[in-house]
Formats: structure tokens, C-alpha cells, sequence
């Protein structure tokens, strides 16, 4: 019952604030502002190919239900396109495209020679078994096979899905080819030619975008407090790596609700009782609204759950002084305009959120040349990777005089831009 409240407010939200168009909004200003004619605006607002299938799997009840699912590939100018898949029952069309050029921009900005592709199938995972999971998983890479593969389009995880739905339709996608693909698809287990740093490395590369941060606002983590949304990949690694550095991490949520303490909430204790869907508040009896939390106090805020968490109606009551996005799309086109005047420094997404991406892109390298990294070489390579990002970012909002969001925009689409151009598409 609560699951599926959280379920419809966070629905009606998104249908009331259409990431795409707002995607495309800003898409549209930062090539503007790079001078490319109108021409590469129409090509790069919408994905090249978008699939929508239908998967009928039998239930344990005997009935057989069928889902509507999604695979849009934005554009394959550069390279091959990757991006996520998402198990959710808010999943929309619209939200799966803008997805996409999300993926688009973050390979852009990280520089790797991928587009951006996005996956979708509309489901509640939390109340299906796991043999239903499977057939939905194995039934989904089948309706979408023709327009995936190792060097057209390579899924990974995102909300809801994890390294064992990556290792079966790893298998699904390797019975069909008659060959062991492991570059199918990244974020599958190490055993399965997964990589080290993988299933931390969104976490990893958004701890390192707010260490940049704070040495820009000459704030020190150690001793800072932190809000995190979302406690699930991204936010529960987020919190261990923020607590493990001194950080005092004073608030985290799910979908059902939020824990807030001053004094620093026990972590480890919150890990440790989580659920594998990233629920843990439930278990609790004192719980804030995730509204409620956003809007408390704390010097760095990381929403790391859904869209559309910080609106006009919350933007002016946001405490933090840093704003670090590590879920795609949490804050709005006229959020980001009043967190960007009230002198709060925001991170985006496409920036703060890449270093998943960029181990994934590790993990297909080393699948492609069959020798494998360790621990440390993929860190250090990621840690480079985000802080010159980073940094490349910063000094372009600064030299141009644009917030962080068209900054990161107009970093991200110059180089499918050219490869479009280059290739005679526009
Ligand atoms: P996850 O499924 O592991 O966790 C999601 C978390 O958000 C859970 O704690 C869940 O309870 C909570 N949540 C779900 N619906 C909510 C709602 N309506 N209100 C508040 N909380 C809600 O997902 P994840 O992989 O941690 O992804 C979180 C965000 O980070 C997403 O926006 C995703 O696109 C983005 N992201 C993830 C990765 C990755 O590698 N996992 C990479 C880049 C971006």
C-alpha cells in the first residue's frame, strides 16, 4: 500500500514535469551557445531507434501477464550505445529517451566512445519472485536482440536491476549468439568477466565530485553534514565511502521514507539491515517524508533516488551549500535556476553520476582484450577520469558564465556533435 503511494506521487510528478522536454531544452541552449545550426538540435533532441516490446511471462499463480518494455539508443554517432535498464513500475517512454541522452552526455563528458542507450520495463520487481524476475530478464533481452550487441548497443544496471539480472540475460543473450558475450552487458558478477569497482563506482565517482566540490566551497568533508535520498546502489555506497572519510551523514531515505538524526545516523547498522531493493526505513518507526528530508538541514544534499525530487516548491527551503546529483534527472529546470542564484553550488547528474558509466566502459575493455584489471588500477583510472571531468566542467561554468547544468550540457554534446557532423548526418 505504501509502496504503491510513493509509486503514484512520484508518477504524477513526473508526468507534470516532462524531463524530456526539459532535457531538450538545455540540450537546445548549450548548442546554441556552441554555435551549431539548428540542424544538429533536431538530430540530437530525440534517440535515433526507440523499441517498445511486449513480454509475456508465465506467473507463479499459472496466469500470464504481459509487460510493456523499452530500449532507446539516443545516438551512435561516436561509437556503440549504453545505458542502463530500469525496473520500475513509473517507467515511461519519455522517461526512457531522456535517459538516454543523459547516457549520450555523460560518455561525452567523461569521453568514452559510446552513445548513450536506455532500457525500461514497466514492473514492481519488489513484488515478483525471482524466477519471474528471470523469465522477464531472459524474455526482454529476447524481444530486444536485434538492435543490442557487443558493438551496437551494451545494457548495464539501474534502478531495480543488479548484477544477477545482468548475469541472466548475459547467459539469454550468449544461448542465442552460440558464443560466450560477455560485453553484452556490463555491471554483471566478477566471475562472469564483471569488473572490479563496478558495482561501487556511481558512488565512487560522485564521492569524488563532492571532494572537488568542497575544495572549491573550501569545505571539509571530514566534519561535514550530509543528506543522502535513496539508500539502494548509488546512495548506500555513497554514505559508507562519505561516513568512512569523517563525513557525518545525518540523513538518508527510500521509497517509504526517510531517518534523520543531527548527530550522524549508525551507517554500518543501516547497511547491514537493508533490504536488496535499498529499503531500510521501514523498519523504524519515527520516519520523515523523503519532502521532509530534502528540506532539512545538512551542508551537502545528494539526492540519489529518482526524478523531480527538487522543484520550485522545495528549491528556496534546500539548507545544503552543496548540491551533488546522483540520480538522473532530481532536480528541475527552474530548481536548478534557484539553487544556481541562491549561490548553491549543483553538481548535475550527467557530470556527478558518470563514474558508473566509465567503470562499466572498463569492464567492456576488459571484456573485449580478455585481461583483467585490478582494484586499484580501475580507482585510479576512475579518479582521473572524474576529477578532470570535473574540473573541465567547473572552468567552463566559470569562462562562460552558465551554471554547472549547461556547463556539463555543453561539454557533453560537442563530441557526438562533430562525430554526427563528420559522418555527413547533418
Ligand atoms: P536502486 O534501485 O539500487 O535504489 C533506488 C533507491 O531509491 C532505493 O533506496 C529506493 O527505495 C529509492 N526510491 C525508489 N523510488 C523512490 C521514490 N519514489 N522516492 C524516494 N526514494 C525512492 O537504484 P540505484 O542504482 O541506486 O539508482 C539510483 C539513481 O542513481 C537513479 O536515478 C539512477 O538512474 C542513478 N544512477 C545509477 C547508476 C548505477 O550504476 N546504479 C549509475 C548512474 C545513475
Amino acid at each position: 500500500m505504501v509502496a504503491e503511494k510513493a509509486a503514484d506521487t512520484t508518477k504524477e510528478r513526473n508526468n507534470q514535469l516532462d524531463v524530456l522536454s526539459s532535457t531538450q531544452a538545455t540540450i537546445k541552449n548549450a548548442l546554441e551557445k556552441l554555435g551549431y545550426p539548428d540542424e544538429v538540435y533536431e538530430l540530437l533532441k530525440e534517440p535515433l531507434r526507440m523499441m517498445t516490446v511486449r513480454i509475456p511471462v508465465r506467473m507463479d499463480d499459472g496466469s500470464t501477464k504481459i509487460f510493456t518494455g523499452y530500449r532507446a539508443q539516443h545516438n551512435d554517432a561516436v561509437g556503440p550505445t549504453k545505458g542502463g535498464i530500469r525496473f520500475h513500475p513509473d517507467v515511461t517512454e519519455k522517461e526512457v529517451k531522456a535517459l538516454s541522452i543523459w547516457m549520450s552526455l555523460k560518455a561525452g563528458i567523461v569521453d568514452l566512445p559510446y552513445g548513450g542507450g536506455k532500457g525500461g520495463i514497466i514492473c514492481d520487481p519488489r513484488e515478483m519472485s525471482f524466477r519471474e524476475l528471470e523469465a522477464l530478464s531472459r524474455g526482454y533481452v529476447r524481444a530486444i536482440s536485434q538492435i543490442v550487441g557487443p558493438t551496437k548497443d551494451i545494457p548495464a544496471p539501474d534502478v531495480f536491476t543488479n548484477s544477477q539480472i545482468m548475469a541472466w540475460m548475459m547467459d539469454e543473450y550468449s544461448r542465442m549468439d552460440e558464443f560466450n558475450s560477455p560485453g553484452f552487458i556490463t555491471g554483471k558478477p566478477i566471475v562472469l568477466g564483471g569488473s572490479h569497482g563496478r558495482e561501487s563506482a556511481t558512488a565512487k565517482g560522485v564521492t569524488i565530485c563532492i571532494n572537488e566540490a568542497a575544495k572549491k566551497r573550501n569545505l571539509s568533508v571530514k566534519g561535514a553534514k550530509v543528506i543522502v535520498q535513496g539508500f539502494g546502489n548509488a546512495g548506500s555506497f555513497l554514505s559508507k565511502f562519505l561516513h568512512d572519510e569523517g563525513a557525518i551523514v545525518v540523513g538518508i531515505s527510500d521509497a517509504y521514507g526517510a531517518l534523520y538524526d543531527p548527530e550522524g545516523l549508525d551507517i554500518d547498522y543501516l547497511l547491514d539491515r537493508r533490504d536488496s531493493f535499498g529499503t531500510v526505513t521501514k523498519l523504524f518507526n519515527n520516519t520523515l517524508t523523503n519532502k521532509e528530508l530534502l528540506e532539512s538541514e545538512c551542508d551537502i544534499l545528494v539526492p540519489a533516488a529518482v526524478e523531480n525530487q527538487i522543484t520550485k516548491e522545495n528549491a528556496h527551503n534546500i539548507k545544503a551549500s552543496i548540491v551533488v546529483e546522483a540520480a538522473n534527472g532530481p532536480t528541475t529546470t527552474e530548481a536548478t535556476k534557484i539553487l544556481t542564484e541562491r549561490g548553491i553550488l549543483l553538481v548535475p547528474d550527467v557530470l556527478a553520476s558518470a563514474g558508473g558509466v566509465t567503470v562499466s566502459y572498463f569492464e567492456w575493455v576488459q571484456n573485449n582484450q580478455g585481461y583483467y584489471w585490478t582494484e586499484e588500477e580501475i580507482e585510479e583510472k576512475l579518479l582521473q577520469t572524474m576529477v578532470k571531468s570535473f574540473n573541465t566542467i567547473y572552468d567552463t561554468a566559470h569562462n562562460r558564465k552558465v551554471d554547472m547544468r549547461l556547463a556539463a550540457y555543453m561539454v557533453g554534446v560537442r563530441k557526438m556533435a562533430e562525430a554526427s557532423r563528420f559522418r555527413g548526418w547533418v
